[in-house]
């Protein structure tokens, strides 16, 4: 999508530290980090909310499971406990809107969130 921040990064025409890529999603580090690790796994579709979901997108979000496991065990943070949160809709904080998991670990993290 043209105006699409996610979509340019997918495209390679603005940069962004990648961590992880296949052919269905792609994975860079968050540009303000909330903790020593965090980064984003994002569709290379673009979809706007977790809300335009369609079932034909559903192998999607096992598959970013999957990824978010990838990176937690590369980045030491699997056994030691990691969180993987979407924003959906602008209540929830949602800034970006093009699907986005952050993988958010390597410190205590507090419950309920902010
Ligand atoms: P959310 O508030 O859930 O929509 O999260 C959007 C996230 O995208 C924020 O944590 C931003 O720091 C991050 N972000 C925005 N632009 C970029 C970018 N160009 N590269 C990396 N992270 C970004």
């Amino acid at each position: 999508m043209n105006d699409c921040i996610f979509c340019k990064i997918v495209e390679k025409k603005i940069p962004a530290r990648i961590v992880y890529e296949d052919e269905l999603v792609l994975a860079f580090e968050d540009l303000n980090a909330q903790a020593p690790v965090h980064a984003l796994i994002i569709p290379k579709k673009h979809i706007a909310t977790l809300l335009d979901a369609r079932d034909e997108d559903l192998h999607l979000f096992g598959h970013i499971v999957k990824v978010a496991n990838t990176i937690a065990r590369d980045r030491g943070i699997a056994e030691r406990g990691y969180r993987l949160v979407a924003n959906c809709n602008a209540e929830s904080g949602q800034s970006v809107y093009h699907i986005h998991f952050h993988i958010l670990g390597g410190r205590h993290m507090q419950w309920p969130p902010g």
